[in-house]
């Protein structure tokens, strides 16, 4: 990462975006300031019991940050270079894409430092539990709702559920989701996020005269998110993946690449470099190929101003969080390059998250296609929504599903009322 990349604080970036926002629905300072304070922070510090019979001592955090609109929603992060304003911006993005595609929930997030790549499964189950009871008084269905997110999956989340479970005398599947299906995961819910993506990414070529059929795409991190979106584009639309890239480099074939093929080979050989008929290309080079769609799927800071405008690309998807940085936001749409936001982009996650849980509160389950079925509709309904506004306000569309996003949260706020 460069060091223009690594020496942002997260947080002063989410709160530059609160008042960029609040400057254009012309928000009282009162206001402004609620926005921009976390509602509830816990630091915990919890012994863990190694491999070797020592005790190491974690830090954690859960950060909620707005609940106006619902119980709080957002991942836990597992991670050396965690930190509290890292997991408060996390927690303030949350908010407003749970937000942007209208699902009852505020936004939180959790992590804790730690270096997931160097512990036994053993250490990373009772780091797991010991964080989960920590947590516990202030997580739960109607309070709370835990999900993965970097280095954390599914077992993760069963260890949770299960740690909340023991301490309630009950089984409560609703506390977390993104669990296994056979706990009470909802169908669908690993490909949700470039599913929604892909769906958002058709909306928007419809708006820009953009036929995806032989449309060329280009995925930065073939991985959960960019390898989903890839297949679903490839075999539902007709889209041709041109360039990949992972942790060890990047591919390129102008004729197209089966994403299905390019997701074996990655299985065997740990990387997509290597694909047979492809040229290799660096990250560096993926993100300025030209193409008509770029999916930034790997991290976040990746279009800087420094090749924002070598980006050749007609639409850019964020199926990463936080990928762009605000100046580069600025130069891409002076260029006139479509972004599709992250809080809207990869909202599908969240979105079958939701479904999940409400699945788990009803104890009935949905089949895959009424899964993708009601995913669909959420995100072409977002993506209106946020089309609309950026045409009415003429701004981008980040800006767009922030004030669509920040709106529905002040009006919640306002309802509501100051307590007491
Ligand atoms: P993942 O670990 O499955 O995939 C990430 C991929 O990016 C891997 O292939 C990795 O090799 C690659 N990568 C890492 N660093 C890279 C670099 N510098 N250059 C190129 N490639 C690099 O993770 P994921 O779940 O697909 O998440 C990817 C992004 O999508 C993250 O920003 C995440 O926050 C976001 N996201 C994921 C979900 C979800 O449900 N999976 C939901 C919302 C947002």
């Amino acid at each position: 990462m460069s060091n223009e990349a690594t020496s942002v604080n997260p947080f002063e970036t989410a709160k530059q975006q609160v008042d960029i926002v609040a400057d254009l629905i012309g928000l009282d300072p009162g206001m402004r300031s609620v926005l921009k304070a976390p509602k509830r922070e816990l630091t915990v510090n919890f012994p863990v019991r190694m491999d070797d019979g020592s005790y190491r001592v974690y830090t954690g955090y859960r950060v909620q940050y707005n609940m106006a609109r619902g119980p709080t929603k957002g991942g836990i992060r597992y991670h050396p270079q965690v930190t509290l304003d890292e997991v408060r911006a996390l927690a303030a993005w949350m908010t407003w894409k749970c937000s942007v595609v209208n699902i009852p929930y505020g936004g939180a997030k959790g992590g804790i430092i730690c270096d997931p790549k160097h512990m036994s499964k053993g250490e990373l189950e009772r780091l797991t539990r010991r964080y989960a009871s920590e947590i516990g008084p202030i997580i739960g269905p109607e309070m709370d709702i835990p999900a993965p997110d970097v280095y954390t999956d599914s077992q993760t989340m069963a260890w949770i559920m299960d740690t909340y479970s023991m301490q309630k005398g009950y089984s409560v599947p609703g506390v977390v989701t993104g669990k296994p299906i056979s706990l009470g995961g909802s169908e669908g819910r690993g490909e949700a996020t470039g599913r929604g993506c892909a769906y958002v990414i058709r909306e928007a070529a419809k708006y820009s005269g953009l036929h995806m059929k032989g449309a060329t795409v280009a995925v930065q991190g073939f991985g959960n998110a960019g390898s989903v979106a890839s297949k679903i584009l490839f075999d539902e639309q007709g889209a041709k993946i041109i360039a990949a890239s992972d942790t060890k480099g990047g591919v390129l074939n102008p004729e197209g690449m089966n994403p299905h093929a390019l997701e074996d080979h990655k299985q065997k050989t740990g990387s997509v470099v290597g694909f047979p008929g492809a040229k290799p290309i660096t990250n560096e080079q993926l993100l300025e190929t030209p193409c008509d769609v770029l999916i930034p799927a790997a991290l976040e800071n990746q279009i800087t101003r420094k090749n924002a405008d070598k980006i050749q690309a007609k639409l850019v998807a964020e199926a990463a969080n936080g990928p762009t940085l605000p100046e580069a936001d600025k130069i891409l749409f002076e260029r006139g390059i479509t972004v599709l936001p992250d809080v809207l982009a990869n909202a599908g996650g969240v979105t079958v998250s939701y479904f999940e849980w409400a699945q788990d509160i009803q104890g009935f389950f949905w089949s895959l296609e009424e899964v993708n079925r009601r995913l669909e509709q959420v995100m072409v309904r977002s993506y209106e929504d946020v089309h609309r506004i950026a045409k009415e306000k003429k701004v981008h569309n980040r800006t767009a599903a922030y004030v669509l996003g920040v709106q529905r949260v002040v009006d919640a706020i306002r309802l509501r009322g100051i307590y007491p």
